[in-house]
């Protein structure tokens, strides 16, 4: 019989984890797919595709992954998450991959009734009606409580060997990652920062001041302390070395052709970025702006103190600042 190969959209988590080893142990050749975004987590994924041995591909959702979370068709969960948009987002991604490597069929850790707005009965058909996926997604944690699927009908799979679990506890997932020794994966409910609501709010004022705003700038949102400056730009003040770093890190880029401004201070302060609609010489208003709040988040003010100032890939501009917050003077 000719060996059947899947795809398996894997989160770093327990479910999608257990599924994949599930349909493993059938004799599937499995392909993990992880789709990273600027609001998942994926810390572990590398380690649970390489505890289940299989080969691990990562694709960055788009810049229309923006757009469907500012406009999503069936309208969020409890806070700015779009799950049913997401998801059919996620398997046509996952379609174009299966496609790229010849597999016959999706797999995912779903449970019917684990989470309120996608995992229902209903949400399932519409999601996969509108990716185009009709039957070709499997669910092993809750096949047998859902319609038999192509795979199982055609006998790739042997359906008797999946499960019927539902609702959102999760007793049964953990007996049986500890009956089948599963490593690696990461707690349950961690992850989705579209879920958080502090991080939503964030998310709703970064949207209403960069309507069209971009992906680099969406990366940067999980970190810092996020400000509006004027109704086009934002600034993001970093709260400790960690989120300075990766401030700095992915604003590099950016800053280097000229679409975000970095801001780093010479003294124990945080560093800041700016994006958004600034001139090409950044005005002093905004430049007293990005100041006050590097002052007023620092550890150790001294009297003076020099904050380099980067836009382009040129030298960057230092400017004498002076405790009391007044306008700086720019040095070199
Ligand atoms: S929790 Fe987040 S990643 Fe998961 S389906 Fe909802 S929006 Fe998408």
């Amino acid at each position: 019989m000719q060996k059947r190969k899947a795809v398996s959209l894997m989160s770093g988590g327990l479910d999608s984890a257990l599924a994949t080893r599930i349909i493993l142990d059938q004799g599937i050749d499995i392909l993990g797919l992880y789709l990273s975004s600027p609001f998942g987590c994926h810390e572990d994924i590398v380690k649970v595709a390489d505890s289940l041995g299989v080969p691990l591909k990562i694709v960055e959702k788009g810049s229309d992954y923006l757009d469907l979370i500012r406009n999503p068709k069936y309208g969020y969960g409890k806070n700015m998450n779009p799950c049913i948009d997401c998801r059919i987002y996620m398997f046509q991604m996952a379609q174009a991959v299966m496609d790229e490597v010849s597999a016959d069929f999706i797999v995912t850790g779903e449970v019917l009734g684990q989470r309120p707005m996608s995992q229902r009965k209903n949400a399932f058909q519409i999601i996969d009606r509108d990716s185009e996926m009709e039957e070709l997604i499997l669910r092993p944690l809750s096949a047998k409580n859902l319609p038999p699927t192509k795979p199982e009908r055609e006998g790739w799979v042997d359906r008797e060997k999946l499960l019927a679990i539902a609702g959102r506890g999760r007793t049964e997932q953990l007996s049986m990652a500890d009956a089948l020794d599963l490593k690696g994966y990461s707690a349950p409910a961690g992850g989705c920062l579209l879920t958080d609501e502090n991080f939503s709010e964030r998310l709703s004022s970064f949207f209403k001041t960069r309507p069209k705003g971009s992906m680099a700038e969406a990366r940067l949102l999980r970190y810092g302390r996020y400000f509006n400056l004027n109704e086009e730009t934002f600034v993001l003040v970093g709260r400790d070395k960690e989120e300075n770093e990766k401030l700095e890190e992915l604003s590099l880029d950016e800053v280097k052709n000229g679409r975000m401004v970095f801001f780093k201070p010479d003294f124990a302060g945080p560093v800041a970025v700016l994006s958004g609609n600034f001139s090409a010489t950044l005005s002093e208003a905004l430049f007293g702006e990005v100041h006050k709040l590097i002052v007023r988040f620092s550890k150790r003010i001294p009297e003076w103190g020099m904050i380099r100032v980067s836009v382009g890939d040129g030298t960057p501009t230092s400017y004498l600042v002076h405790s009391s917050l007044e306008l700086p003077v720019v040095h070199s």
